[in-house]
């Protein structure tokens, strides 16, 4: 581009464990190592990559440099709100009519979104929706107001965490779509430390049962104390999130929990949530 400045860029895949979202973890793993996060500190801007001082962002952050550079600070800062400035992209999936991704300023909130999104899909109506994805306390219609920056998301009770706003209608039974999200959080944690090793494997394992009609009625007090053993004594992130979806839901739909347990049998037709699958995988 006619300076005498040349940038080497090298692109490199990953295998695929969700636990590389963690910044050390993908440091382990470019390295060629099991992909585990690191003790910290030392961070990585101290010592990352091969020991080397490295900073490390999301795409999303990088592909916004050149508009800042080129528009200025304040063109940015005229967009979002006072702490959350500028704009994002908001991916949103499940049951609306037009999922896909939507960059808007932060602060947009989640009816305006559903509106660009065509609405939910004809004939249904939104039940539950995750603001951060799975890992993020779940919200109803009651937040669809809520402003979708990082403060007013966690004022109201959630985190806005990766802007997946997953939706769901009424058709989906919400046990079912958190016991695929502990399926996923034992499945995919790394092993490392024993409160979420051992606390994804028995979240995994009680709400499968529930969902299966086994459920026993103590079960809801051991789904509710579990979370005490992992939230705040897991060595990343990946353990604290684990059973936000869950802890949630009990808040929410705890009915829907019972139901399962005094019938001993989902009440939920999955054929009509349709995209279920989909959705919550
Ligand atoms: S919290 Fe889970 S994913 Fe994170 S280090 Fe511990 S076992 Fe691994």
């Amino acid at each position: 581009m006619g300076s005498d400045f040349a940038l080497e860029l090298t692109v490199h895949a990953g295998a695929g464990a969700y636990i590389c979202g963690e910044e050390t973890a993908l440091l382990d793993s470019l390295e060629g190592r099991r992909g585990q996060p690191r003790l910290k500190p030392p961070f990585p801007a101290v010592a990352g990559l091969y020991a080397r001082p490295t900073v490390v962002n999301n795409v999303e952050s990088i592909a916004s440099v050149p508009w800042i550079v080129a528009r200025g600070a304040d063109w940015w800062k005229s967009m979002g709100t006072e702490k959350s400035t500028g704009v994002a992209i908001y991916s949103l999936s499940g049951h609306v009519q037009r999922p896909g991704q939507y960059e808007a300023p932060l602060g947009v909130t989640m009816r305006e979104l559903l509106d660009l999104a065509g609405g939910v899909r004809a004939g249904h109506r939104l039940k539950f929706w995750m603001p951060g994805g799975s890992s993020t306390p779940m919200f109803t219609p009651d937040q669809l107001d809520v402003p979708l920056d990082y403060d007013s998301v966690a004022a109201a009770g959630s985190m806005l965490g990766t802007r997946a706003l997953q939706c769901f209608d009424e058709t989906v039974c919400v046990v079912r779509a958190v016991s695929r999200w502990m399926e996923f959080y034992a499945h995919e944690s790394c092993g490392k430390c024993t409160p979420c090793r051992e606390g994804t494997f028995w979240l995994r394992s009680v709400a499968r049962r529930i969902e299966a009609g086994q459920g026993r009625p103590e079960d809801l007090e051991i789904l509710q104390d579990i979370p005490n053993s992992i939230v705040g004594r897991a060595f990343c992130p990946l353990g604290d999130g684990a059973p936000a979806s869950l802890t949630s839901s009990l808040k929410f739909f705890r009915a829907e929990y019972v139901e399962h347990i005094d019938q001993g049998r989902c009440p939920f037709d999955h054929a009509a949530s349709h995209l279920f699958e989909e959705v919550a995988a």
